[in-house]
């Protein structure tokens, strides 16, 4: 070791290699193509097991102003900044039998979330509402989106467990015709489509898992009726079982210590550790949240989006561990005085934080976990925002009981499924029940993903303008298909905490509602320049973070590690979220609706 090295405690050289050897281990040539589409036998893996009743009704053939498809934080804040801005005739179109979206279909046991509660809750300020914890809980979560829907009475006119199977655009009405699962053809001015960027469950497509014959389901559709308990755990159902979870990814991280509390016996088959970081949880302050100022929230996401988003802040209000990083690098710099770095020393500055940081989770491992082989195989080696970083203070400990194993299959995954085990490094695992954590599709084609396809202005589908990749103005508008408004992350910002960005969105909407309401707008739609002008810079945006997606090991975040095949017209918006804010409120001030076509 180089003296460097001696005062860090650590190698860069060493792990940089090791990061790539680790990286190398799970390339595979099929990629995205490795899943297996929840479709077809597979088809039951996404029915909705919390359904209570099943609402028969009437097709409807009426008309709406505007139409908002999905009743997650999406469609909500739509919902909600719409009312705000006076839009009376609006209808909620859910697949769930319930508001919700990710938190309605994510209810396995110990499903919580990551980001601190007082800036992921959405509008907190208006609904005057204080979160019981620093992390809040699916329950918690799950209740605030209902509290949402009452507040600005969006359960209004809402059509739930209803599922958008088409949608036409009719030039002669300059209306929009939705069609359903329940013989709908209505009619709507206007969409807002927020699909959410994780709502298609997916499989691994492992040889053998259509013989698997005995009990499974995916994460997002949990079997309480089978496995007894609650998301709050005290799973009694399993106490006889002998279960195997396939993923160990951010939902795997939260039920994984419930499982193993409650099975006979549980085996985790693990591809590639998550990083486990210091949750540090703690009851809300009731006292210092009454004491904020107006505006206090909007003020809190902003500075905890700076800093994730590698920007600076005089100061760090979140003080978690997304925002650790940012802290140390920015520590460092204060210690040597110099802020003026170029880029290519401030990446060496974040780099090395970054191996800090990382080391810090490794050695966590260690000290939490007894047996020191099992430890090293819960250890990640790659950079820490190269997958989601997870905080929890229960996994790590849950590989010490003695009805817990932890399957490493080095990086090669699960080699096949049988009517009765799985097999993983030649080795056979009977299972009585098998839980796939194995998250959701995000490469895949947008139409594939919304379940439905959109037929724009001469019949065009939007599979087929989409085709060489996605096209838009801003993220929210595509040429040829008018009064149709976009959310999400496609060609639009991405940053951790997603609500925020939804709300920004949702801002957006109204703003471009009130207008076409005020000036008794019918129709708008992209104009072709502004959409080549949006999409050419999305596409210089995307080979800016292309070097650290390619070192990173493979996974959602860097096309499975096939960035290179990534269409950069099928990205977010690659500068700084913040930036795209503002590009937005600016285009707002400008108030001319440059881009569009109005009529
Ligand atoms: P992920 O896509 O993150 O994880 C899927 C897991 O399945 C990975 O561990 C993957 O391994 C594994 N896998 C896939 N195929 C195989 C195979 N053939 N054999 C063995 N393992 C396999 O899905 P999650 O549902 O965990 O999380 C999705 C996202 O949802 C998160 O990234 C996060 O954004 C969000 N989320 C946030 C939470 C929070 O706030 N705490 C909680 C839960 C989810 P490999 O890594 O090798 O690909």
């Amino acid at each position: 070791m180089s003296d460097a090295a001696l005062d860090l405690g650590f190698d860069p050289d060493a792990l940089r290699e090791k990061y790539r050897q680790e990286r190398d281990k799970r390339i595979r040539q099929d990629g995205n193509e490795q899943y297996q589409e929840v479709k077809g036998e597979f088809a039951h893996y996404v029915e909705d097991p919390y359904v209570e009743e099943e609402i028969v009704r009437e097709p409807l053939f009426d008309e709406v102003e505007i139409a908002i498809i999905g009743g997650g934080f999406g469609g909500l804040l739509a919902g909600a900044r719409l009312r705000e801005a006076g839009i009376k005739d609006i209808r909620m179109i859910e697949k769930g039998a319930d508001f919700g979206g990710t938190w309605y279909w994510n209810r396995y046991p110990g499903a919580a979330c990551d980001i601190e509660s007082y800036v992921y809750l959405p509008l907190l300020e208006e609904l005057d509402f204080m979160p019981e914890r620093k992390f809040t809980q699916g329950p918690e979560i799950l209740e605030h989106c209902r509290r949402i829907a009452r507040h600005y009475d969006l359960y209004d006119n809402a059509c739930l467990q209803t599922e958008v199977t088409e949608m036409h655009w009719d030039e002669a009405s300059g209306m929009w015709i939705i069609h359903t699962n329940h013989g709908d053809r209505m009619k709507a001015r206007f969409v807002a489509m927020s699909n959410g960027p994780l709502n298609r469950p997916k499989l691994p497509g492992i040889p053998g898992i259509e013989t698997y014959k005995g009990h499974s389901f995916h994460t997002s559709r949990w079997d309480y009726d089978y496995t007894g308990g609650s998301s709050k755990g005290n799973l009694t159902g399993l106490k006889d079982k002998v279960v195997g979870v396939i993923g160990t990814g951010a939902t795997a991280v939260q039920c994984v210590p419930h499982l193993g509390e409650a099975a006979k016996q549980l085996y985790v088959f693990q591809r590639t550790p998550s990083s486990i970081d210091v949750r540090n949880d703690q009851p809300t302050d009731v006292e210092w949240y009454k004491s904020q100022q107006p505006g206090w929230h909007k003020h809190r996401m902003e500075n905890f989006n700076t800093l994730v988003s590698g920007g600076f802040a005089e100061e760090d209000l979140v003080n978690d561990g997304w925002t650790e990083i940012v802290r140390n690098i920015l520590l460092l710099m204060r210690i040597e005085k110099n802020k003026n770095l170029t880029p290519e020393e401030l990446a060496a500055k974040a780099e090395l934080a970054d191996f800090q940081k990382m080391e810090q989770v490794r050695a966590r491992a260690e000290a939490i976990v007894k047996d020191p082989n099992v430890a090293e195989s819960l250890k990640p080696y790659y950079r820490q925002f190269c997958k989601r970083p997870c905080f929890h203070d229960d996994y790590l400990e849950t590989f010490n009981r003695p009805n817990v194993t932890l399957v490493d299959t080095q990086g090669k995954g699960v080699e096949r499924v049988t009517e009765t085990s799985v097999i993983a490094n030649g080795q056979e695992y009977p299972v009585d029940c098998l839980v796939f954590a194995t998250g959701f599709e995000v490469g895949t084609d947008y139409v594939r993903r919304s379940g439905y396809e959109l037929y724009g202005r001469d019949g065009v589908t939007l599979t087929d303008k989409w085709k060489d990749g996605a096209e838009t103005f801003q993220g929210f508008h595509s040429r040829g298909f008018p009064n149709c408004f976009f959310m999400g992350t496609l060609q639009s910002a991405f940053t951790a905490n997603f609500p925020h960005a939804l709300n920004e969105q949702a801002i957006h909407i109204a703003h471009l509602m009130k207008k076409a309401q005020d000036g008794n707008i019918r129709r708008m739609e992209a104009t072709q320049e502004a959409e080549d002008a949006w999409v050419d810079l999305i596409c210089k945006l995307a080979r800016m973070g292309e070097r650290f997606y390619a070192e990173c090991t493979p996974g959602y975040y860097n096309n499975e590690g096939q960035n290179e095949l990534r269409n950069p017209k099928n990205t977010s918006y690659g500068g700084k979220s913040e930036r795209f804010f503002k590009i937005l409120e600016d285009w707002r001030e400008e108030g001319d609706m440059k881009g569009l076509e109005i009529s």
